[in-house]
Parts: C-alpha cells; structure tokens; sequence
C-alpha cells in the first residue's frame, strides 16, 4: 500500500478522555478512532491487525472441527427470559422494538444457539457437533476505561460445543485449551499466557482462562511456579494450593483474560427442552461448552506488551504488514530514488510481502522513521542515495537495533526467508 494513499495519519491530538496505553497508541498511530468511552471505529491499519487475528482464530476453530456461523445480534426478550437472564445479566443492553417489542444487544448467544443447533440434533449419531462465529458483542460495561481491552462494544469468537455426555465434553474442552495456546503462539502471547483456573458455575468446580501477563492487567493471578498454571484471585480464597500439585508456591501477578472456556453442562440445553434420543431409544440432555476468545481485546493486549518508547511491535502473522518501506530523498538523486524504490515495491509486493511504502513527497526523513516506529511493522526498508551508492536496501528488524545492507536483488527472497523464522522465535516473547 501507498502511504500517500492512505486517508489517514498519525495523530498529535490524543482525546482527552483517553487513558489506556493501548488505544492511546493505536489512535496515535491511526489504527483506530474513538466515539465514545469504550466504542472504538476500526481505521484500514488496525482493521488489517483485527482481520489477521480473526483469521488465524478461523483457521484453528475449522482444525478442530469448529463450523463458521454468524448469528444475530438483535435477541428477543423471550430467549433471555428463557433461561433467566433477562433481569439477571446486568451488562445487558435492552432496547424495545417499533413492534413494542423489546430485545437484548448480544451479549453472548447461549440463548439463541441452543434453540438453533436443537433443530439440526436428534440422535446421538448427530454429535458431537461444534459452532462458532466471529461477532460484535455488546455489553453495558461500567468502567471502559482500558481501551479495545474493555470495550462496550466489541469482537468476541464464541464457540459453542454439544455433546451426548460429560466424557466427549471433557475430551473436546482439552482439545480447545491446545487450540487457543496454537492462536495464541501465532498471536505473539504464548510464552506469556497462563491457563488460569477461575471460578466455574453450577456444572464444574472451575472454568478456565487465558491469562495473559500485562503491568496494566485488571485481573490478579497466582501462577504457581511448578505447574505453570495459575490460579484467578477471585478463587484464591477457596483454592489455596495448586489445583495439580497441591502446592502453594505461587507468584502473584497482573493479567488480562484474553480467553475464558466454561463446561456448562446442562444450564441452557434443559431451559430449552434441547434433548437427543441415545442409543437406547431413551431421551438425554445435551451437554454443552463454551468458549468464549476476544479478537479485539487480543489487539489492545498485544500493544500493551509489544512496544517500547518509540512505538508498537508487531508479531510477524498479525502486523498490518510485513516491512515499511522508506524512500528517503536527496535533491542530487532524487530521480534515481524515485524509480528504484517503486520497483523495490512492486517486486516486493509480487513476491508475496506486504508493504507500507512510504511513498511521501515534502515528509522529512525523521517523520518517515518515526512514524515507521510507531506503526510497528515488523522490519524497516529504507532507500536512499547511501543504500543505492551500494546497490543495496537498509534492513531493520524493529525489535533490534542493528542495520544490515542487502543487495536489492536479495530483498525480496530475504524477507520470504525471514517471514517463517520470526513467528517461531524472536517475536514469541516479545
Ligand atoms: P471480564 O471478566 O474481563 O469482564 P468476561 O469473563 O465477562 O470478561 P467472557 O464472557 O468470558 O468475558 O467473554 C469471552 C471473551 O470475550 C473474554 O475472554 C474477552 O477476551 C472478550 N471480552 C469480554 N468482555 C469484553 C469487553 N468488554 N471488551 C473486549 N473484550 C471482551
Ligand atoms: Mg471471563
């Protein structure tokens, strides 16, 4: 992409009202826009960050078996009323229809894929099966104040499992907990995240949670430091050894849940009467779970712990793209630049990397970088008079400080090269 196409550009007036790190850097940097306290617009940068994480979540949910819906966020009173929680879900956004009728923003959709899947199940030859979509969520929250960590409105994939029995839940549940370690290890979290025990419901003791370490977490975990899992405070009173090795030697530190995976059992299948015969002729109660992952409190995590004083630091798989590319002129060779540097692009964008090419005229060689900084692709080009005198592209890598010249014939191959080595190592601890 042109950057003298681009529509937007990086901020110097941050509103005044916004106090997160992470969506004060991402306004900054024109990812995204703030209409009010906790309702953020997505700009074409942070749109492209948003889409790669919602594609990677895809591609690990299909691996599983997961099958793709979307359902609708406009839910009648009477589903909510079903099972309870139309007075009861406090974070409800209600409003009434022209029909006077009324409905409840979605929230989360137990109550409209239970009575959906039940349509589809009868037998047991029929499970298990396993849905999910990618959505916009609504939700009625007091304090937004931490950015796209805690939005009002905001992306959540949700996956619903149904299962003839308790066994074939606990089976798929563990499936799940290894598929979002895989997103969250493409994501740049990995070696930052727990599996967190949390307070469960009526159908299992715990849920669980993805826990991932951030100084301006809202949630305090104790990890213990055997096992490697943690514990949520909200437990800690209850559980005061490691659920696995019965120890007490935690570290207590601040996170924020960026996943949270629940056995519901039968909580919603038995409100909406959503039963299967089993192989006896003999009526059961579905068994469900549910997992919930959020794609745009993933991105506001991902800011708060991948950047430093000059600007964001993207893993490779979710960077809005793989280089910046600098055209840094001179009067003297300013024709020269010119036509090198867009061939660089087009060759680049050939070979399959994304590019940002700062294409700009009248924009100082310092904006140029600091701005590239700021944005956070993973590596910097720069052409200019000094590079081409050697036939050659300034390459950074934005996490180092070292500068290499590559022979511009190499770019292209080179960062192909590079594009698998970076996920599997430098940028999972970033
Ligand atoms: P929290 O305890 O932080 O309020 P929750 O337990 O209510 O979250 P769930 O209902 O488990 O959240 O939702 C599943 C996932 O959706 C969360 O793990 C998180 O990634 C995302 N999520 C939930 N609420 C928000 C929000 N207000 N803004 C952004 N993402 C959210
Ligand atoms: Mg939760």
């Amino acid at each position: 992409m042109l950057q003298s196409k681009l529509f937007i550009k990086t901020i110097k007036e941050l509103p005044k009202d916004e106090t997160s790190f992470n969506a004060k850097e991402l306004i900054r940097a024109g990812f995204i826009d703030k209409l009010a306290a906790g309702v953020y617009s997505f700009l074409p940068l942070g749109l492209k960050v948003h889409n790669k994480i919602c594609w990677i979540i895809r591609q690990e949910m299909d691996a599983i078996g997961g099958q793709e819906i979307l359902m609708p966020a406009l839910i009648p009173k009477e589903a909510w009323a079903t099972t309870n929680r139309w007075e009861n879900f406090d974070a409800l956004f209600r409003l009434a229809g022209g029909d006077k009728k009324e409905y409840g923003l979605g929230a989360t959709h137990e109550e409209v894929v239970t009575p959906l899947v039940k349509k589809f199940v009868f037998s047991y030859k029929d499970l298990p099966a396993a849905v999910y979509q990618i959505q916009t969520k609504f939700r009625n929250e007091l304090r937004a104040k931490a950015g796209l960590i805690r939005g009002r409105e905001f992306s959540m994939k949700d996956l619903y499992s149904f299962h003839t029995d308790e066994k074939d839940l606990d089976k798929f549940y563990e499936v799940v907990t290894k598929s979002y370690f895989k997103i969250l290890e493409r994501c740049g979290l990995g070696g930052l995240t727990y599996l967190t025990y949390a307070l469960g419901g009526t159908f299992s003791k715990y849920s669980h949670e993805f826990q991932t370490l951030a100084k301006t977490g809202e949630d305090t975990i104790y990890i213990c430091q055997k096992c490697k899992i943690a514990i949520n405070k909200e437990i800690i009173e209850e559980q005061k050894v490691c659920p696995q090795c019965k120890k007490k030697d935690f570290a207590e530190a601040k996170a924020v849940e960026v996943g949270n995976i629940f056995k519901l059992g039968a909580r919603f299948s038995k409100p909406f009467g959503f039963t299967y015969m089993d192989e006896k002729g003999k009526k059961q109660d579905v068994v469900m779970g549910c997992y919930g992952l959020g794609p745009s409190r993933l991105m506001g995590t991902i800011v708060e712990v991948c950047h430093d004083g000059q600007g964001m630091i993207w893993p490779e798989e979710i960077a809005p793209f793989v280089a910046s590319l600098l055209k840094i002129k001179n009067q003297k060779s300013k024709i020269k630049i010119d036509k090198v540097a867009d061939k660089i692009y087009e060759d680049l964008e050939k070979a399959g990397v994304e590019v940002l090419y700062d294409d700009r005229e009248n924009v100082s060689a310092g904006e140029k970088f600091a701005e590239a900084d700021l944005i956070g692709c993973p590596y910097r080009l720069v052409v200019s008079e000094k590079t081409l005198a050697r036939d050659s592209v300034e390459v950074k890598k934005r996490d180092k400080k070292e500068v290499e010249m590559v022979k511009i014939s190499e770019v292209a191959k080179r960062l192909t090269h590079n594009m698998q080595h970076i996920t599997e190592s430098d940028f999972s601890e970033c």
